[in-house]
């Protein structure tokens, strides 16, 4: 089909991306009707060049905020360098990037992917390689309830989501789901097939369910007991989201292996798979893809990485953490808001009644951009550049949306 110049230089209106999207765009989710334009720091702008303050932080991958310069600059001095080495060379970014994480994790050996599903894929890889040499074959791996890991068939199946019980099966067998937070139910379901207990520190997706003192323990010193993997999957926890560099740092336990996506890359798609040296344990050919290492994002990572500890961003997502929850403790009595739970910038509170999609579209109409995961959560995770007067802002912002939603005006 030959394009005219009129459709190959089409300017679109807002209304234009709308009916294309409409029309073009595979049907996965509902989106509000806005075209996110630009975006800079902690805030975005549409195609109407109306302003959103980011507490969603483009899903927590947006650690740095919205084109930080350390994404620009790393983009810049790498691409017209090298873009794409293949797979099957070596090159400078991912050798460093590698060495930084093993450095800061304490967890020798990495495997670099794209997305986070891709680098869980590559953590129950290597959990049934560990059950097929040195486990009788063991093979599989408990999760838990409401846990997430990830949209590729195998990562649906290790996700403990009740309403994928049912879909695109038959899915990836050998996943065991214990309730979360409960060690009696994991210790029970930990038998002779047995590889590796999976879990998220926090869960994220689940609605932010932190557990409770002791419990990140003794599932790692059972792990240990045992012979078996404890994967802990980072994707979302890690990166100084939580108030340290990993989630695990807060229990003291350190997990056989470890993923990493979201805040790795700034917003980057790039991901991590850590292991501990004994469990360097593929043979040629076993992992791998076309974009694993790829000097570009692990460019990026390396600059995001290092400016996170630079700046011990960590410390900061720890302080603004307390300061969001300390504000958020107003609408407890002035809106109903309950539970309020969370560490560092991952945050979440219960509403008084199943209104989370009403008040997420309430917020974005008066400029703020929150995330409902479950009808009555809220989950705030901003970027972990964001100061005391945002979060004013946002929690200003939050209590006029949930009035309205609650119709208490
Ligand atoms: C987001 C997420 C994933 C999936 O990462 P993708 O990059 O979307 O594939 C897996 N596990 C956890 C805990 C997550 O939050």
């Amino acid at each position: 089909m030959q394009l005219d110049a009129p459709t190959l230089q089409r300017q679109y209106t807002t209304n234009d991306y709308l009916e294309a999207a409409d029309r073009s765009l595979l049907f996965v989710t509902s989106r509000p009707p806005v075209v996110m334009a630009s975006g800079r720091g902690m805030r975005l702008t549409d195609t109407e060049g109306k302003e959103y303050l980011d507490f969603v932080g483009g899903w927590a991958a947006t650690c740095l905020g919205h084109s930080p310069e350390a994404v620009r600059k790393a983009l810049a001095a790498q691409s017209p360098l090298l873009v794409n080495a293949s797979p099957s060379f070596l090159n400078k970014p991912m050798v460093e990037l590698a060495d930084l994480l093993a450095r800061v994790s304490g967890l020798e050996r990495v495997f670099l992917a794209s997305t986070g599903a891709e680098a869980n894929e590559g953590a129950i890889k290597l959990a049934r390689k560990y059950g097929a040499l040195r486990l009788n074959g063991a093979y599989e791996i408990v999760t838990t309830l409401k846990g997430f890991h990830g949209r590729t068939l195998t990562t649906m199946s290790a996700t403990g989501k009740e309403q994928w019980k049912s879909l695109f099966e038959p899915k990836t067998p050998g996943f065991v789901h214990v309730p979360w937070n409960d060690f009696e139910a994991l210790e029970g379901a930990v038998g002779e097939r047995t590889c590796a207990v999976m879990l998220e520190p926090i869960q994220g997706e689940g609605g932010v369910n932190v557990p409770a003192p002791g419990y990140l323990e003794r599932v790692r010193e059972f792990c240990t007991k045992r012979g078996i993997l404890l994967i802990f999957d980072e994707i979302q926890t890690g990166i100084g989201r939580t108030g340290k560099l990993f989630c695990f740092q807060h229990a003291g336990v350190r997990p056989d292996i470890l993923t990493l996506a979201k805040g790795l890359g700034g917003g980057f798609p790039i991901s991590a798979m850590l292991a501990r040296e004994e469990f360097n344990i593929f043979d040629a050919g076993d992992q791998g893809g076309t974009y694993c290492g790829q000097p570009l994002g692990a460019a990026v990572a390396l600059s995001v990485l290092r400016e996170v500890i630079d700046r011990d961003l960590s410390s900061a997502a720890d302080s603004m953490g307390r300061f969001l929850v300390s504000g958020l403790g107003r609408l407890v009595s002035s809106c109903g808001v309950r539970d309020i739970r969370g560490m560092g910038l991952l945050v979440a509170f219960g509403l008084p009644a199943p209104l989370g999609d009403e008040t997420v579209d309430a917020c974005r109409n008066l400029g703020l951009l929150v995330n409902s995961p479950q009808p009555a959560t809220l989950r705030l995770m901003p970027p972990l550049i964001v100061g005391k007067q945002e979060i004013d802002e946002a929690v200003q912002i939050l209590e006029r949306a949930l009035l309205h939603v609650l119709k208490r005006v």
